[in-house]
């Protein structure tokens, strides 16, 4: 089934179930490897704000929830590789065991901005989880990206908290330009 957003047209690529399912693995091994700890999860917002708020729902371990904003495609189709810092998150993360969740990686640019920021901060530990990843798109490897829902093709995707000029992010499933 086509759908149109804003105007372009994109087809479903991941649906609602899979999703879900893959969300429950994942909050299950995070559950599991932070077992006995009080990690802090910080989304990166705007795109991961339905992947965190799933994926938190299924973690049963003690957690802490934090956001960050961070822009990097300003209502294109590509990245402009120009990172925009919107807000930080408002905790000290001194000694903290840490779980960044995005929701897509695909040159890698923003996550290793954002490794390097909250590196010098010096918490205990940081990885990140990222829904889904581009490894075609990647130019610079992040060795914190421990956690990754899907690997995708290198194409543009909306829907379940991505946006395509500001418009998508409603969407249930993951939709991919046709
Ligand atoms: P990176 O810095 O890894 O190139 O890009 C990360 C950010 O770019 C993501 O958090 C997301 O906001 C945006 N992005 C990358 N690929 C896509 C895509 O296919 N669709 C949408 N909507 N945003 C994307």
């Amino acid at each position: 089934m086509k759908i149109q957003v804003a105007d372009l047209h994109f087809k479903l690529l991941i649906d609602s179930d899979k999703i879900a399912k893959r969300v429950k693995e994942i909050a299950e091994q995070i559950s599991n490897d932070y077992c006995g700890r009080t990690p802090i999860v910080v989304g990166v917002l705007n795109g991961s704000f339905l992947f965190t708020a799933d994926l938190l729902r299924e973690i049963d371990i003690p957690v802490e929830v934090a956001f960050t904003k961070l822009a990097s495609y300003f209502g294109g189709t590509s990245s402009t590789r120009k990172i925009r810092d919107d807000f930080d998150i408002a905790v000290d993360i001194k000694g903290r065991d840490i779980i960044l969740i995005e929701d897509i990686v695909d040159t890698g640019n923003t996550l290793h901005y954002l490794v390097d920021k909250l590196s010098v901060r010096e918490p205990a530990s940081i990885v990140a989880c990222s829904l889904l990843l581009k490894p075609k798109a990647l130019e610079r490897t992040v060795d914190e990206l421990k956690y990754v829902g899907f690997e995708i093709r290198n194409e543009f995707v909306v829907g379940y908290g991505l946006d395509y000029k500001e418009q998508g992010r409603n969407l249930k499933g993951i939709y991919k330009k046709v």
